[in-house]
């Protein structure tokens, strides 16, 4: 593995304000990850995981602290700014996948390429090669309530591919999934890892972060443990 960072994060705080209360989620976090890593973010409910993922997705700002993506500094940015670094940079998996339920399996596949403004017809011959590297061709034009959870976490996985990503974000997963389904999204973050993308997957499985090389364990908002399994 190249030592080339993709994602530095030092010192950040990220408070939400509850009321008349500040909620202080992430303490003076410290984390560094290179270009081609896969790493499991474990921790308990309310550890901040979630609210962790946000800010390394420009989906949310930090306080305080800085956060660097392949060099770019990231804070504060307009909406469109954030917009133009996460189509160029992320591509996000959520436990409850996310798919347009009146929008067709292709076309799901293909919604990143319609912000990018592709006509029609490439952008659904585009997720069609997509969906056929997920072994999913046959269900293009099925509709997300015809598809079997792991079918819907392949085509979610499918669009967070389509705009070419560096980072793939992945919170929980596999939490709506079997453990057979589970392992078998684990081997399909495996072959797109096996590409250079790194990927981040938080989880509370056990056996979902013995996956991964790299097991960060965040607790009350501070990171806890940080290593890499020895196999
Ligand atoms: P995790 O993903 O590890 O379960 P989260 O990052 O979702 O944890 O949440 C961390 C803490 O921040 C929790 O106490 C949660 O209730 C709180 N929290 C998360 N999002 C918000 C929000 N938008 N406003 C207020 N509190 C929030
Ligand atoms: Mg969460």
């Amino acid at each position: 593995m190249n030592n080339v960072p993709i994602i530095t994060i030092s010192e950040v705080n990220k408070s939400y304000e509850v009321g008349n209360n500040k909620l202080h989620v992430l303490k003076g976090l410290n984390l560094t990850i290179n270009e081609g890593e896969m790493i499991s973010i474990m921790g308990a409910s309310g550890s901040g995981k979630s609210t962790l993922l946000n800010i390394l997705g420009i989906l949310d700002n930090y306080d305080s602290g800085a956060y660097h993506l392949n060099n770019t500094f990231i804070q504060n940015l307009s909406e469109k700014k954030a917009a133009y670094y996460r189509n160029q940079y992320i591509g996000f998996v959520f436990q409850s996948f996310n798919l347009i339920s009146f929008k067709n399996a292709m076309e799901n596949v293909a919604l990143p390429l319609y912000y990018q403004k592709v006509s029609r017809r490439k952008r659904n011959a585009i997720a069609m090669e997509y969906l056929d590297k997920m072994g999913l061709k046959d269900w293009a034009t099925h509709m997300p309530n015809e598809l079997s959870g792991g079918q819907k976490q392949r085509i979610a996985i499918a669009r967070a591919m389509i705009s070419k990503p560096k980072v793939i974000l992945a919170d929980e997963p596999t939490g709506a999934l079997d453990s057979k389904t589970s392992l078998e999204v684990m081997d399909i973050f495996d072959e797109i890892n096996a590409q250079g993308i790194t990927i981040i997957i938080v989880t509370h499985e056990r056996d979902i972060a013995e996956r991964t090389k790299r097991i960060i364990h965040l607790k009350d908002g501070v990171i806890e443990q940080d290593y890499y399994k020895l196999n």
